[in-house]
């Protein structure tokens, strides 16, 4: 590509109301889906939906995109995207891009998604307490160094601040030691996890029935690591298990979506070779120079603080 990419791109993921059966109870808050609708109806007035077919050709063909294109993206493959924002985007006659973990039915949650639960479950101090209690000394010293590596980060100064800071401890420096005392967690105080996993994501039949449907789907790795947490062999091997699994559903060369937003050199080099076309990040950004950093707006920050979308 010779020229930055001029494109809004839009980062969805739990669209859902308290009770619905998205939300089933779990008490994981989510983007209501009056506000998810009220959001297209506001960037439909300036801005021209396109497809990833669209913005493929944009980046591999320099096709040129209309003015205020923008693309509506969706991270973890949720069902929340099949029972509501799918039923919202077809009636539009609207495309989204869907990034899913390669996950297989008996692989139960990932890390981000079981703290999610306990985090809505037990709350903050709740939670850390609970982990806390199953640390040994060693664990308990990593988790205060960790701690107090990501305090600039994330200052824990709001409630907010504090669930990012107690996430990035347990997704990064602690993310093998706690996978089993979360797994544990779950059990005592939510249930069965690997069955109610199955309902939780996206099956292969509501994946057809979606890309039937004019909604495509992207690579999100299988484990959902950070990127800059990981080493290369890692990173190759979850990126390599995303084209794998992805191949059924879509013909490439593919988008993918990097878990939490997290970068690393040599992701752009591997994406490319396992035919991966372009890569979205979280960051917010509307002009795009490199296709496998193309940064996005959070739909609910948008939503929050009402900022404009153009
Ligand atoms: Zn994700």
């Amino acid at each position: 590509m010779n020229h930055p990419l001029d494109l809004t791109v839009m980062m969805y993921h739990y669209i859902r109301d308290p009770g619905d059966a998205a939300e089933a109870g779990s008490g994981i808050p989510g983007m209501p889906v009056k506000t998810f609708e009220s959001q297209l109806d506001e960037l439909s007035k300036q801005n021209t939906f396109v497809t990833w077919l669209d913005v493929r050709a944009a980046l591999q063909e320099n096709r040129p995109l209309p003015n205020g294109a923008c693309l509506l993206t969706f991270d973890d493959g949720v069902c929340d995207h099949y029972l509501n924002a799918f039923r919202i985007l077809y009636q539009r006659k609207l495309s989204g891009l869907f990034f899913v973990m390669d996950r297989s039915e008996s692989d139960g949650f990932i890390l981000a998604h079981r703290i999610h639960f306990l985090l809505a479950k037990l709350g903050l101090p709740g939670l850390r307490d609970a982990i806390w209690e199953r640390l040994n000394p060693l664990q308990r010293e990593q988790f205060t160094q960790a701690e107090k590596k990501y305090q600039l980060k994330y200052p824990p100064i709001s409630l907010d601040g504090q669930i990012n800071l107690l996430k990035a401890v347990l997704q990064r420096d602690l993310s093998s030691d706690v996978n089993q005392i979360l797994r544990e967690l779950f059990e005592i105080h939510i249930g069965p996890e690997i069955e109610l996993a199955q309902n939780y994501y996206l099956n292969t039949d509501q994946i057809r029935e979606m890309a039937a449907g004019g909604m495509h789907f992207g690579g999100h790795s299988r484990n959902h690591p950070w990127f800059d947490w990981i080493d290369a062999e890692a990173r190759a091997a979850e990126i390599k298990a995303s084209a794998d699994w992805i191949r059924q559903f879509e013909s490439g060369p593919w988008a993918f979506a990097y878990p939490y937003g997290g970068l690393s050199e040599d992701s752009p080099i591997l994406l490319k070779e396992y035919g991966f076309a372009a890569a979205f990040t979280t960051r917010t950004q509307l002009r795009h120079p490199n296709p496998y950093y193309i940064g996005r707006l959070d739909g609910e920050e948008v939503a929050q603080n009402g900022q404009g979308y153009a």
